[in-house]
């Protein structure tokens, strides 16, 4: 079975099925082998029946003796029973809702079963166990430790398994593309063994070794790329922007507060930076509101009198728009000409050509701040760019980074990119291998931490009523939905519903605005803009807000269903209050389902910590150490499995990527690694 196969060519695999795994990102058979699961159900006490116990996790082999649907009379619930036996005695499975299965296990069928054992009454059943018939294949359902993975609602774990066990053998057309050296050093366990046992591991031992081989090619992969642009960017020369003091300081008087020591700090750091022929490499971190865009503007400030070009490059469209009007406003007393750039909108605060191509064109060359989503910025050439500045970093790759250096002519653009990921100094330094690192360690002076407090279900009427309070006293709200769209899973709320609600019922008597990842980008800003200039006082909102937004007046946040989104990201939500001088209240809704007591327990690190880093790693500690730490969690969505807090591995990543540059700085030498690197960065380009 050839690597490249669609998956669409696969026993079992319909067009729902193709659409559904296309979702995760699913289309020819190496993506699967490369879908790995979160988390294991260990089944690999296999138990005869007359050892059984209530409370244990098992599994076991039988026959089925009886099977029918019946319907409780208590609870009006539909339920399938069963009797199994296997020769030392019978055991009985309950399964609810779940008519189909008498369909497909009959009397008779020899089965494998696995779940929990619950007692009622003094009898021994198996509560809905996972079940599946004996078969010619092997048992990937109910036997030893079973993969886990993250689904989409068009796909059971049966099916995903089913598949992952239909194309495993592929894996050995995989060619082991790390150093036979570095193997042997680390005593790694080899690409193909590791993607089998990952999917269908023989104990957790080696789920353990084949984490650590497949995280640590990870973490390499990011180091070498960094080490050869560090290595590249050697040779360059940068545009020198020369210190204006005077500007710079009469910048900072015109601000309307005095800046934090960490962005004093940061600032001098970059200036010192940006005035070597050298190109800048830094990194610029500091938490959700320590208000790193200061920072960014004195260097544009900086670049702009130097008669130079500066670009500010944000994820989204909406943050583009934001920092436009922000630094426009920052700057607003230096006469500056600022465009932006963004695949709606295209403005400026000097005179523009009516025809769109043409204002690009005058924005391009005219302009000495441009600012615009990095989609579209990192495509043009900019003759006179000095600086480029890259907000939340993370989701800016190397290979952008790589086509920066040739956007500004002979000369290599200093970069400077700005993060809120929470991650310490020491770690830091060695993820991003080739950049220097400014912190921003406090925040500013007076800022209240955001309050942030656990809502049931029930108490949902006294949290309106306290939104209410609070807007009555000029506060202004978020409101964030796990949903656009309202949809047929229970209980979770959307956003056009919940607007539509709000609206009518709870909050008639106020203005309320709804912005979503659907909406056009004028729709979005102009949501945005009402809510900034506080014509609404209510925003309901997707993940939308998650990065950047600042709307400083705004105090309150009400998240809805919040045991669906990630401490991480529940954290970056919340930093979008506070950032004034009224006491911020953050509201943690959370639905009554059965997942929701270690969900509260989640939860329960914002109420208690208000740093990103202790979140992070709370977050980390909470999942526990057979989780994965999870794609969308690390920050790093080229870090599938590797932990950004496993310090050991990050310096043996990077200690093996130096002697490998040290060794061949093209990497001519290893043209394995050389064809790994270039396959990553197409990857890269085609998550664009
Ligand atoms: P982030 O670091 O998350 O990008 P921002 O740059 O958006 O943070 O700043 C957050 C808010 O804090 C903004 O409203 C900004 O005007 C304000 N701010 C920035 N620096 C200071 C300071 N030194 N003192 C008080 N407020 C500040
Ligand atoms: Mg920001």
């Amino acid at each position: 079975m050839l690597l490249s196969l669609p998956l669409s060519m696969l026993n079992r695999v319909g067009k729902q099925t193709e659409q559904a795994l296309k979702k995760l990102g699913l289309e020819k058979v190496e993506d699967l082998l490369f879908y790995f699961p979160f988390r294991y159900e260990d089944y690999s006490q296999r138990k005869l029946i007359k050892d059984i116990q209530a409370g244990d996790n098992i599994s076991l082999k039988g026959v089925i003796e009886m099977i029918q649907n019946k319907r409780s009379l208590k609870q009006k619930k539909r339920l399938t029973e069963a009797i199994i036996s296997d020769n030392t005695g019978l055991i009985k499975a309950i399964w609810f809702n779940q008519s189909f299965i008498t369909q497909n296990l009959k009397v008779g069928d020899e089965i494998s079963l696995a779940g929990k054992v619950a007692e009622s009454y003094g009898q021994l059943s198996l509560i809905s166990p996972q079940y599946e018939k004996i078969s010619h294949l092997d048992n990937i359902n109910t036997q030893g430790l079973v993969p886990v993975y993250h689904l989409n609602s068009g796909l059971s774990q049966k099916q995903l398994r089913f598949l992952i066990a239909q194309v495993l053998d592929a894996r050995e057309q995989l060619t082991e593309w790390l150093p036979a050296a570095i193997i042997k050093n680390l005593n790694l366990m080899e690409l193909q063994q590791a993607i089998k046992e990952l999917h269908f591991p023989s104990s957790w031992d080696n789920i353990q070794k084949a984490r650590l081989r497949l995280g640590f090619s990870e973490l390499f992969v990011r180091q070498l790329r960094s080490q050869l642009i560090k290595f590249q960017l050697k040779s360059r020369t940068a545009h020198i922007i020369e210190f204006q003091e005077l500007l710079t300081k009469s910048f900072v008087k015109s601000l309307p507060f005095q800046l934090t020591k960490g962005q004093k700090q940061a600032a001098w750091e970059i200036i010192q930076d940006i005035g070597k022929n050298k190109p800048m490499s830094r990194l610029l971190e500091g938490d959700v509101g320590s208000g790193k865009t200061v920072v960014a503007a004195m260097a544009l400030l900086n670049v702009a009198a130097n008669k130079k070009q500066a670009t500010l490059m944000a994820p989204t469209e909406i943050l583009a728009w934001q920092h436009y009007q922000n630094i426009i406003k920052l700057l607003e007393k230096f006469n500056l000409k600022i465009g932006l750039l963004s695949a709606n909108k295209i403005e400026a605060n000097f005179s523009l050509n009516k025809n769109k191509q043409k204002a690009k064109e005058e924005i391009l060359t005219q302009a000495e701040i441009i600012i615009g989503t990095h989609a579209l910025i990192q495509n043009y050439q900019i003759k006179d760019l000095a600086l480029s500045i890259v907000d939340e970093q993370h989701r800016f790759g190397v290979k952008q980074r790589q086509k920066l250096q040739q956007s500004g002519g002979e000369l290599t653009p200093h970069f400077l990119s700005m993060t809120a990921t929470p991650i310490p100094r020491s770690l830091a330094l060695s993820i991003y291998g080739d950049l220097d690192l400014s912190l921003i360690k406090e925040m500013p002076a007076g800022r209240k931490a955001v309050i942030s407090k656990i809502i049931s279900e029930e108490k949902r009427a006294e949290a309106y009523q306290f939104l209410r309070q609070e807007i009555q006293k000029g506060g202004q709200a978020f409101v964030i939905c796990p949903l656009i769209d309202e949809s047929d899973k229970l209980g979770v709320r959307s956003a056009t519903a919940e607007f539509k609600r709000l609206k009518n019922e709870t909050f008639s008597d106020f203005q309320i605005g709804l912005i979503h990842g659907r909406l056009k980008s004028q729709e979005k800003e102009k949501a945005m803009q009402e809510f900034a200039e506080g014509k609404t006082q209510i925003l309901i909102a997707t993940a939308v807000v998650e990065v950047g937004v600042d709307v400083p007046n705004a105090n309150l946040m009400l998240i809805e269903g919040a045991e669906r989104f990630g401490l991480s990201q529940l954290h970056q939500f919340r930093g979008r209050i506070g950032r004034g001088q009224a006491q911020a209240y953050c509201l943690l809704l959370t639905s009554q389902d059965e997942k929701s007591a270690d969900a509260a327990q989640r939860l329960q690190a914002l109420t208690k910590y208000h740093d990103g880093l202790s979140i992070a790693q709370m977050d980390l500690k909470l999942r526990g150490a057979g989780d994965l730490y999870g794609l969308a969690q690390s920050g790093f969505p080229e870090l599938k499995i590797a932990s950004l807090f496993d310090y050991e591995l990050i310096k043996k990543a990077k200690e093996e990527a130096e002697k490998i540059i040290n060794q061949s700085p093209d990497l001519k030498l290893f043209p394995l690694l050389q064809a790994k690197i270039i396959t990553e960065e197409k990857n890269e380009a085609h998550l664009e």
